[in-house]
């Protein structure tokens, strides 16, 4: 008896030794049976067209999703009833408040010297112009750099056009001159006392007359100008009309702005894991899009991957040990909302949030996966890796991971973090226009898509060991 008990106790010091030292200094490891199952998943996915369905279900069914717009509330019991439909174990919403921006009309044209109409689309949470339009003069620059260093007395009264032109880069590195254009211009533009705020549009098909529009950098309804971008063929006719030497009238007549605050939500639905239902695996995408097209690409796909994927861990036989949780998140275009209400919401539970990432980027082929992870779990980052390079995945192991767009912010909290990232070749040709509808998305790029998402979740939730969330983890670093 006296024996049982201290074999007994013996053990239980081995065991509470061994579970520590597991979790102080052990590297994280994927166990075989796991990555054995991962690569059932990630070959099962490359044939399975459930993120396809979804898609075109939401961009058919519900179409446009402005945030707050008419068909916010329609998209949330929308993904509500396919979570629950796919079987998903769990399912809600937390709320998510922002300022309600509407779009009602849009016009403009060359007044003078050679009048004709322009295409153009406002931008968000620019305001109304005055009834009959804002007729100025345009002032041009070619860069952002052009208008910092600008003399205020040249653009006092005026309309400030910037031009700089975006090419197609595979990780569709020249965002990073478009979209600095679109939110700060018109900030400094009316600081600077211009009437109203002009770009080319931040996009990549010299050829398009749709122009791309996307949130602008106001933040006080009382700094704002009217602001819109032009489709590109007809910044190159307003750049050829400049190019007379004659001053340039043009008339910009937008009936847009806020009319209030909106509480919307982010939706939740998760696959419940079996031993830790706890601690979970984050993926998703964004469930708002922009008006004019249907929101396929930005974010319909990453939507719609993050569901795939999780409905495939669902049918496995068993439960993965943690929980697999997916969030269609809220109002990202107007400044990630979804995103930080979530980080807000889960920060003190940050330690809980295993691994994340988030796809905002499109449906083409992921090409690459970088992390953001403690030391000891890169060894389990390259199991995840070498399951997901037959499908075409290079893990670049020098650079950060940072979640996607709205999982950043909790990425900011300290949750480890992929990238995943696709091939962004097209992406802004079609990004924020009405181009963006069903017909950009391969069926069997979004199929690779899902395969990685399904495999890669899988073995964060199955591995033994962490891969380093905790509060304030990772800090300094930018989330893509
Ligand atoms: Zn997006
Ligand atoms: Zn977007």
């Amino acid at each position: 008896m006296r024996r049982l008990r201290l074999s007994l106790l013996a053990a239980s010091v081995v065991l509470a030794s061994s579970a520590s030292a597991f979790a102080a200094d052990a590297p994280t490891v994927i166990p075989a049976a796991a990555v054995h199952t991962a690569e059932q998943l990630r070959d099962k996915a490359m044939h399975d067209d459930t993120a396809y369905r979804i898609v075109e279900g939401l961009t058919t069914e519900i179409g446009p999703r402005l945030a707050g717009g008419p068909n916010d509330q329609r998209a949330r019991d929308w993904v509500v009833a396919k979570m629950k439909a796919l079987g998903f174990d769990k399912v809600y919403t937390e709320p998510v408040s922002y300022p309600l921006w509407e779009r009602r009309s849009e016009s403009g044209e060359i007044v003078a010297p050679f009048p004709q109409k322009l295409v153009l689309t406002a931008l968000g949470y620019s305001p109304a112009t005055p009834k009959g339009g804002l007729t100025a003069q345009v002032v041009a620059f070619p860069t952002l750099d052009a208008l910092k260093a600008a003399d205020p007395a040249s653009i006092k009264g005026r309309i400030v056009y910037v031009g700089a032109r975006m090419q197609r880069h595979k990780d569709g590195r020249d965002y990073g001159i478009g979209s600095p254009i679109r939110t700060q211009g018109p900030v400094i533009a009316q600081a600077k006392g211009a009437a109203g705020f002009l770009l080319r549009s931040a996009g990549t098909d010299p050829h398009s007359r749709a122009p791309h529009t996307g949130v602008t950098g106001f933040t006080d309804p009382a700094k704002t100008i009217p602001a819109a971008a032009l489709a590109e063929p007809d910044a190159d006719q307003l750049e050829r009309v400049l190019a007379h030497g004659q001053p340039v009238q043009v008339k910009m007549e937008l009936d847009c702005g806020i009319t209030g605050q909106y509480t919307g939500a982010n939706v939740i639905g998760e696959i419940t894991g079996r031993k830790y239902p706890k601690q979970v695996v984050d993926i998703g995408g964004h469930l708002d899009s922009w008006d004019p097209g249907t929101g396929a690409i930005d974010d319909g796909a990453g939507v719609a991957i993050a569901m795939g994927a999780a409905k495939l861990i669902h049918d496995l036989p068993q439960r993965p040990d943690r929980t697999v949780r997916v969030i269609a998140f809220a109002n990202e275009e107007m400044g990630l909302f979804g995103g930080r209400a979530y980080a807000d919401k889960h920060a003190a539970d940050v330690a809980n949030h295993v691994l994340g990432t988030e796809s905002d980027f499109g449906a083409g082929r992921i090409w690459r996966m970088s992390a953001s992870v403690k030391p000891g779990a890169r060894g389990a980052i390259e199991q995840i890796a070498k399951v997901l390079a037959p499908i075409g995945v290079a893990y670049d192991a020098d650079k950060p991971g940072g979640g996607g767009s709205d999982l950043s912010q909790m990425h900011a909290k300290g949750m480890a973090a992929l990238s995943l990232t696709q091939d962004g070749t097209y992406y802004f040709d079609w990004h924020h226009t009405s181009e963006d509808t069903l017909d950009k998305i391969d069926p069997a790029d979004l199929a690779q898509n899902v395969a990685v998402y399904a495999a890669y979740a899988y073995m964060a939730a199955q591995a033994k060991g962490d891969f380093g969330s905790a509060p304030g983890a990772f800090p300094g670093e930018q989330g893509e």
